[in-house]
């Protein structure tokens, strides 16, 4: 049996120590909702026992059911919601996972890819592991439970030593609740406290929803363990230079949280105004592709003096997924979720900012619609540089062929978005944005350097290693 796929973006929630944690964690879970919205679950503890709910389907739809908190009893809990993937038995994936063994029992949420996981895999299974899931995460519970260390943190830390990649780690054991950032700390992860219980979130948007503070971030390489005897925090692992994610700002994380040390919608801001430092345009008005490009837009607007206008329309309650209609009015997908305002794009040249171009399917279908909308001009302007190089540490990019900056120069591009013309920004401009010269990130979809190096092949990164690419 072959991993399908790495792990990809998900988000993560934990509480100790509240009467109603997995309430709260519900609430948790819907904050980072954005991080992940295949499938979800919570695994609670009431001090000697863990239960558990997941099922595939957004936070609200799988614990819409008051009952079901009759069925997490206990003070602490965790949850996970998972990103959309192509799998075909994805039931069996839902985290997070959890585990009887010779200790007792556990459960695991993860956030992150583990890039050696198909080689670890193969291993045990040689020594006769049986795996239940497809997914890299079970990897972490064999390692933990054939471990002989006689602490969790010891076992954890022997296990965690095999593997290689991005990890965000939350377990829960029947009185314990343990939180781990990998060494490269590629995912955000931060510890808040509301009363005398301890949270922790992949992101602080979540702390707030439920009214906790934020504490701190948590490190890079750090376990923090969280018991009755409150946070006790280890570094076990060898130090190297971390390197979190650039594009959980470009793109990922939401706006109003606090990652890496900063707050998501000023950095996007700061995107859009070094934008306008690189690329001064002749233009009307300035658009942002709701709601990915608004902050960076608006730094646009601020830096250039445009005018700001709001000239497409997101329809907030797009559900994942649609029935499409027969083939005559097929492919109007971004129809669905934008539509533009023609009043204020009539006769206009129009500068159009979004975060970042994929395949580029979803500009060339923005523009053409602007166009329609009676736009005069339209140019694309990217809050990032090109995406060339998937990412192997949790966001969910595709394969390298079908990223189209991969193989197509910018004016390539332009045309097959049918843009007047298109401009991204560029990779020392990202940095200034982010405040590099402080902190390395881990930039390698912009610029194919990958911090994390790959096993079997050495240093190239592996298509084919999980069985879809
Ligand atoms: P595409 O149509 O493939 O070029 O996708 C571009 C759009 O996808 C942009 O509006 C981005 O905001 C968004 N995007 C970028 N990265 C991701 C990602 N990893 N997952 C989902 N959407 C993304």
């Amino acid at each position: 049996m072959k991993l399908t796929r790495p792990e990809e973006e998900c988000g993560i929630f934990g509480i100790y120590n509240h009467p109603e944690a997995a309430n709260l964690t519900y609430l948790g879970l819907y904050a980072l909702q954005h991080r992940g919205q295949e499938s979800c679950g919570i695994v609670s503890s009431d001090g000697s026992s863990l239960h558990y709910h997941k099922n595939m389907g957004l936070v609200a739809d799988v614990f819409g059911n008051q009952d079901i908190f009759k069925q997490l009893p206990g003070k602490n809990a965790i949850g996970h919601v998972r990103y959309s993937t192509t799998g075909s038995s994805i039931m069996k994936n839902v985290q997070p996972i959890m585990v009887d063994y010779s200790r007792g029992s556990i459960a695991v949420a993860h956030n992150g890819n583990i890039v050696n996981a198909q080689l670890i895999k193969d291993e045990l299974e040689a020594w006769g592991s049986i795996f239940q899931t497809t997914m890299d995460t079970e990897i972490l519970v064999h390692l933990l439970a054939m471990s002989k260390e006689s602490s969790l943190v010891d076992r954890l830390t022997e296990a965690l030593n095999r593997v290689e990649g991005a990890y965000c780690l939350l377990l829960l054991t029947e009185t314990r609740m343990v939180a781990v950032r990998d060494p490269n700390g590629f995912r955000p992860l931060c510890l808040g406290k509301l009363g005398d219980s301890y949270v922790v979130a992949s992101e602080s948007c979540a702390l707030d929803l439920i009214e906790a503070k934020l504490v701190r971030e948590i490190e890079p390489g750090e376990i923090v363990v969280i018991d009755k005897d409150g946070v006790t925090s280890y570094f076990p692992f060898k130090k190297v230079q971390p390197t979190p994610c650039v594009f959980e700002f470009v793109y990922f994380a939401r706006p109003d949280s606090y990652i890496f040390g900063k707050n998501v919608y000023t950095v996007r801001k700061e995107l859009g105004r070094q934008l306008a430092r690189e690329n001064k345009l002749d233009a009307d008005i300035v658009v942002p592709v709701p709601d990915s490009g608004v902050p960076a837009a608006l730094g646009y607007a601020q830096e250039s003096g445009l005018e700001f206008e709001f000239g497409l329309m997101r329809n907030h309650y797009v559900g994942r997924t649609f029935i499409e209609p027969q083939q005559s009015i097929r492919h109007f997908g971004v129809k669905i979720k934008l539509n533009p305002v023609r009043d204020i794009l009539k006769g206009k040249r129009v500068v159009v900012i979004d975060d970042s171009i994929v395949r580029g399917t979803t500009s060339r279908k923005i523009i053409k619609m602007l166009r329609s909308a009676g736009a005069k001009e339209v140019h694309a302007l990217i809050s990032s540089p090109p995406t060339s190089f998937p990412c192997y540490y949790g966001i969910d990019t595709p394969t390298r062929k079908e990223l189209i900056s991969s193989s197509h120069s910018i004016d390539e591009i332009r045309r097959y978005i049918t843009a007047d013309s298109l401009a991204y920004l560029s990779e020392e401009g990202l940095m200034n944005a982010v405040g590099a010269a402080k902190q390395t990130y881990c930039r390698a979809c912009f610029s194919g350097g990958y911090p994390v190096k790959f096993p079997i092949l050495g240093n190239e990164p592996q298509l084919g290693l999980f069985g879809t690419e």
